[in-house]
């Protein structure tokens, strides 16, 4: 069966039933429409699953259009990150790329046209004083006193906004609807406002440009898009949508609302997200710790674990927050399959092996994947002086603790049995700095040939054949579940998390590790899934942290009873 078979959400059984009744005659051609004003985020990623999905799916397709009618917040290079984040989840858009102001030509003659028919009419109330006039929820509003000039009148200045000939805000032209509808969309929205931008593609042959409203249906209509899917939130535009196309006698294409991703410990609004940036509370758009694709990715995100992740959520029509541990949760499903393990040392301790013959080196055989044996093995060179986890060391051990302390043995995986025998400290703080062991040599590869058994296995690197680098951990970027959750007067910046990014500068990684490149992807044994980062060099690798291994999505499913 097909996935289209399988899946039951809403949209999908409206567009099997057009496909059914023949309503678009069997086309179906959906279209992602990111206004290029931001860096796309994963809630963006839920879209363009959904929008690329349908059309591949029900063998249609999906355009990339850009509705970049907004001058004033727009910049190619978002347009081009927004290209490369899309091909980066997989999807493909051929032919189909377009640009709502590739329309403003079409967009200014049904206007013209909306006016002929005396349906709009050009204002010169002041934005502030159509917002009073605009009314409320339970007030109906007050019609402007321009709204009925005639419709010669109308023409004549709408050209002349066209031309150039009036400052900003002189004028606008708005639809001519009802000043007491309910919805308040519909009373009287302004289609067009004069703003002296240079505009990224028309440059400046356009001293006035239309509001998104007017341009987003009718681009649609324009593209011959069959099902039109967006946000709850324009729900409430949707009418007025339709009054246009009604009115334009246009092509009508079926719009669709689903709910929006919200995730925990996240905000997902493009406006948030610029004020992160521009603020440098993160280290720009592509910054691990930001929801956005290029920073997932940066962070070692995977494509399929975000596809993934967009899957498992579906698509509802009633709002709902995501625990942000489900998509960690489904992050480390696709890691584990594919990275190969390595041993990195953190926080790193030195081990001296006293009883190990001076100058001696050999090699461990190490398996690269427990879950993957055809991923092989590889070898790793072991000496008489490594270094461990300064964490998987205590003087005095609590109970439960049964790694390395006085007088224990341990197992260095793969690796020897050691028993620490001596502590050394710095005379000066007490910091232990080093710690005395033997070895034995009769538990090669980490098992003794007596049956004796040890409670702890640490991992460890050899100090000679160490690999100096540095690794990023990151934690989430705002402490609450609901970063809106702040003090009278405060914003959601206060719940930014000052321990978002911890940077540690001295790890030991094993040999080979400088050769990793940018994107390279493993698992550090104990320490989680780590991808090197587009900073690093050969000389000084850089590290981040994807994930950690704990699970605290499957430790609440098994608490729910669902595992
Ligand atoms: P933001 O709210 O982040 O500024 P936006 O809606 O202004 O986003 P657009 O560029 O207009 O950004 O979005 C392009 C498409 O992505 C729209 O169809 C929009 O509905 C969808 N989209 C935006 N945010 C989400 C989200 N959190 N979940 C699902 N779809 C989203
Ligand atoms: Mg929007």
């Amino acid at each position: 069966m097909t996935q289209a078979e399988t899946s039951v959400d809403f949209i999908r059984s409206i567009v099997a039933d057009d496909n059914r009744s023949g309503k678009f005659d069997g086309r179906v051609v959906t279209r992602f429409p990111p206004e290029p004003n931001g860096y796309l985020h994963i809630g963006h990623a839920k879209s363009i699953c959904l929008n690329f999905g349908l059309a591949a799916e029900y063998g249609g397709v999906c355009h990339l259009r850009f509705d970049d009618t907004n001058p004033t917040r727009e910049e190619v290079e978002y347009v081009r990150s927004i290209q490369e984040d899309v091909r980066w989840l997989g999807w493909g858009w051929g032919q189909n790329l377009f640009y709502a102001s590739d329309y403003f030509g079409q967009l200014y003659g049904y206007a013209v046209k909306l006016i002929e028919k005396g349906k709009a009419y050009v204002c010169d109330l002041t934005s502030d004083e159509i917002r009073e006039y605009r009314g409320t929820l339970t007030e109906p509003g007050k019609e402007s006193p321009y709204r009925n000039r005639s419709v010669v009148e109308n023409l004549d200045l709408f050209r002349r906004m066209r031309e150039g000939e009036f400052d900003e805000g002189a004028h606008v032209l708005r639809a001519k609807i009802d000043m007491a509808a309910p919805n308040l969309n519909l009373r009287d929205p302004v289609l067009y406002r004069i703003l002296k931008e240079t505009h990224h593609r028309t440059g400046d042959e356009w001293p006035i440009y239309p509001m998104y409203d007017f341009a987003h249906g009718q681009s649609d209509s324009i593209e011959g898009v069959t099902h039109s899917v967006c946000t709850l939130e324009f729900e409430d535009h949707r009418p007025l949508y339709d009054w246009f196309l009604d009115e334009l006698e246009i092509y009508h294409s079926q719009q669709i609302e689903f709910a929006r991703l919200n995730l925990t410990h996240t905000v997902l609004s493009k406006r948030r997200l610029v004020e992160l940036v521009d603020g440098g509370h993160v280290n720009g758009w592509d910054d691990p710790r930001m929801p956005t694709i290029s920073g997932l990715r940066r962070r070692g995100y995977t494509p399929e674990a975000v596809r993934e992740f967009c899957d498992r959520i579906g698509v509802a029509r009633r709002d709902n927050t995501v625990d942000i541990a489900l998509l960690e949760h489904t992050l480390r499903d696709d890691l584990n399959k594919r990275s190969p393990r390595v041993m990195g040392v953190l926080d790193p301790l030195k081990v001296v092996i006293e009883n190990y013959p001076e100058g001696k080196t050999e090699e461990i055989v190490s398996v690269n994947n427990p879950e993957d044996m055809s991923m092989g093995e590889r070898t790793i060179p072991f000496s008489g002086t490594v270094y461990i986890e300064k964490d998987d060391f205590r003087e005095e051990p609590p109970p439960k603790f049964y790694r390395l302390s006085p007088g224990r043995e341990i197992r260095l995986k793969d690796a020897y049995y050691i028993t620490c025998t001596g502590v050394v400290k710095d005379e000066a703080t007490g910091e232990i700095i080093e710690l005395r062991c033997t070895y034995d040599p009769e538990t090669h590869g980490g098992t003794s040939s007596d049956g004796r058994k040890v409670r702890g296995t640490s991992h460890w690197v050899s100090a000679e054949h160490a690999v100096d680098a540095e690794v990023r951990i990151y934690d989430h970027l705002f402490s609450k579940e609901d970063p809106d959750d702040v003090e009278d007067g405060g914003d959601f910046k206060d719940n930014l998390n000052p321990e978002s990014l911890v940077v540690l500068k001295s790890c030991k990684l094993e040999p080979g590790m400088d050769k990793a490149k940018p994107g390279d992807r493993f698992q550090f044994l104990r320490q989680g899934y780590f991808c090197v980062d587009p900073d690093s060099t050969p000389e000084a690798p850089v590290f981040n942290r994807t994930v950690a291994l704990r699970d605290t999505w499957s430790r609440m499913d098994k608490a729910r009873g669902r595992v």
